[in-house]
């Protein structure tokens, strides 16, 4: 399903989450991976064929609240939740970070929330992975200061300005999913996009590997995840010192992650 011409069988697909500590705002997750609930949610029909679908791993030492108890870091210290988009497999540790903001879509966020129990799965939506406060918490990024881009971040345009000091710049990856979004972060002199699932490996954006079309059948717009991935595959190209980090690159996972 990744690779466009590949062989069948099953890879390793880790679930990566970003932890980003701002000087004012304090710590601030991109995505939260898996969770218990999403196991709990997926035992029974329909929603058990999400599972089967992509079957999941997920040991106590994996869980996102563990790993961060290891980094001295407490749920109740996590400011915001960044949510590149609704997939659960992104989501389903909402509710495990009770004093978060959430910033997300807010396209993407009443399309889950408007969602049927079977329209909703079939778009890879659990809506009850989020918590009962949920659009009391969220900040919408289309509300947000948008902002012109630094040319070498071409051909990206433009972002939206999270923390109204340029270091966390939402930037729209249309294609994967409604109001699919990747987020620049910028800390001293570095950069690091981390895109989410607008490709599932750095091959996809080093080579321009295209998914399986198989894949598409899940995608909100084919076409428009084709032109993001071509926009990857330029920045890349005119500015190979940036770390693009897509969610499920293993090689990625290897060169940036610990557990
Ligand atoms: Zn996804
Ligand atoms: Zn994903």
């Amino acid at each position: 399903m990744v690779i466009e011409g590949g062989s069948w069988g099953a890879i390793k697909f880790p679930s990566i989450v970003g932890v980003l500590q701002h000087p004012t705002r304090g710590w601030v997750l991109f995505d939260t991976g898996y969770a218990q609930r999403f196991i709990d949610e997926t035992a029974r029909f329909p929603e058990k064929m999400y599972r089967m679908i992509t079957p999941v791993h997920l040991c106590d030492t994996e869980k996102l609240a563990f790993q961060l108890s290891q980094l001295g870091i407490s749920a109740e210290d996590i400011s915001y939740v960044f949510i590149s988009h609704f997939h659960a497999d992104h989501i389903a540790g909402l509710a495990d970070f009770p004093k978060a903001k959430f910033i997300c879509s807010e396209r993407a966020a009443k399309a889950v929330i408007h969602s049927s129990r079977l329209g909703g799965l079939v778009k890879g939506y659990l809506p009850r992975l989020l918590p009962h406060d949920f659009l009391a918490r969220c900040v919408f990024i289309e509300r947000t200061k948008k902002v012109v881009l630094n040319n070498q971040y071409a051909p990206f345009r433009h972002g939206y300005d999270m923390f109204n000091d340029g270091s966390c710049l939402a930037i729209s990856l249309p294609g994967h999913a409604v109001g699919h979004y990747g987020l620049m972060v910028e800390s001293q002199g570095r950069a690091r996009f981390l895109v989410a699932d607008a490709c599932w490996t750095r091959r996809a954006y080093i080579d321009g590997i295209k998914p399986n079309r198989l894949a598409h059948i899940i995608m909100d717009n084919r076409k428009q995840y084709l032109e993001s991935l071509n926009k990857l595959s330029a920045l890349y190209l005119a500015n190979n010192e940036l770390h693009i980090i897509p969610s499920h690159c293993q090689e990625s996972f290897e060169e940036f992650c610990s557990v």
